[in-house]
């Protein structure tokens, strides 16, 4: 439960997260908390897992002065005014661990990340995050927006999740110094079954129209199903970690960034198809992928199947009809939850059908 008050910020929140249960007091299927829980549940209960995690958010603040090149400077900090210290003094009190909080690529963004939690902890510190840094902007009388693309010929906001998989002792169990780029055969068989599955639930991941706006060639959003060392624009990378006292050091380091998701979707929902597609992964004991560690946009579409990669869905459409062709998804999520998931999200596309790309990001900007 979150219950904070401080007048002299405007900020006056009290909200409870929980699960959606049914009258019987079951689970229900279309709670997206409960699907999070389950996956995660399977992965400690069935391969002796747990992940641990946390989302790095980007948004828009529309307050200060923003202005053009002043990515990651100090006067970038300056020109938003009070917001920055206000956001991190509330972060703090509501008990979220801050890891970073800087001036993004573009005019007005920021990027805020907090310290890593369990699979369903993470999640909910991100809703929890969300929702104080849009109290803090209003208190201010602004608007902070987490649309995953405020203007099409701009920068994107990912919800990048970062992630590392960890023994039930607590070992970090990422990190194989024999194997290429240190990736162990564990971690290799849950970032395979992601890659594999993602063009199938893609649409949950990235579940806005907008977000294909965002994820187009050299824009640090990924484009196609690939597992990348340390590139930014992969849909699942190796993060560049500090240089390692020793091995231990790494593997505690050592971790994994999903790049394929945007805060227009449930967090609960990304950590759903995370887990279930690297669980598939696992069951399956996938090898793991080739690791890029080359712009895979400079590949033709027969050099990426040569290593097992392919262009990802480039629309809310295209993304949605490779979710319903999936029989993995339907026996993942269950097939109520896969039918109410593309009624609702097909309905969202008709609102937009007939908008500029403009428009479509305004729109987003409004509910975001
Ligand atoms: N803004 C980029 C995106 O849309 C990511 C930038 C970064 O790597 O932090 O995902
Ligand atoms: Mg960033």
């Amino acid at each position: 439960m979150i219950d904070l008050a401080i007048p002299e910020y405007g900020v006056n929140e009290c909200f409870v997260i929980g699960d959606v249960m049914t009258l019987e007091d079951e689970p229900w299927e279309c709670c997206l908390r409960g699907q999070a829980k389950a996956a995660a549940e399977r992965l400690e209960n069935v391969h002796g897992l747990i992940l641990k995690a946390a989302f790095e958010h980007e948004f828009h603040y529309s307050g200060g002065q923003p202005q053009p090149g002043l990515g990651y400077a100090l006067r970038a900090f300056r020109r938003m005014g009070g917001f920055p210290d206000r956001l991190m003094a509330v972060l703090d009190r509501v008990g979220l661990k801050l890891d970073t909080f800087m001036p993004e690529y573009g005019p007005g963004q920021c990027e805020v990340t907090i310290g890593p939690n369990d699979a369903i902890g993470a999640c909910d510190d991100a809703v929890v995050l969300r929702e104080m840094t849009r109290a803090v902007a209003n208190g201010l009388g602004e608007r902070a927006s987490f649309a995953p693309i405020l203007d099409p010929d701009g920068v994107g906001n990912g919800a990048h999740l970062h992630f590392s998989l960890h023994d039930v002792d607590g070992n970090p169990v990422d990190f194989d110094k024999t194997k290429p780029h240190g990736v162990s055969d564990r971690a290799g068989a849950f970032i395979a079954g992601v890659v594999r599955r993602l063009p199938e639930f893609i649409s949950m991941t990235a579940p806005a129209v907008a977000s294909y706006i965002r994820m187009t060639p050299h824009r640090w959003s990924p484009t196609c199903d690939n597992f990348g060392y340390r590139d930014r624009e992969a849909a699942v990378r190796i993060c560049p970690v500090f240089t390692p006292q020793d091995e231990e050091d790494v593997a505690g380091k050592f971790h994994f960034e999903y790049r394929v998701s945007d805060a227009a979707a449930s967090p609960y929902l990304v950590m759903a198809a995370l887990l279930n597609a690297g669980l598939n992964g696992l069951d399956e004991g996938m090898a793991t992928p080739e690791i890029t560690e080359s712009d895979p946009n400079d590949m033709t579409p027969e050099q990426l199947a040569d290593i097992g990669c392919a262009r990802l869905p480039t629309s809310l459409v295209a993304a949605l009809d490779r979710l319903e062709a999936s029989d993995w998804a339907k026996a993942a999520f269950g097939e109520t939850f896969i039918d109410v998931y593309l009624a609702h999200k097909r309905c969202e596309i008709d609102i937009m059908n007939g908008l500029t790309n403009t428009e479509i990001c305004e729109k987003y900007a409004q509910a975001y």
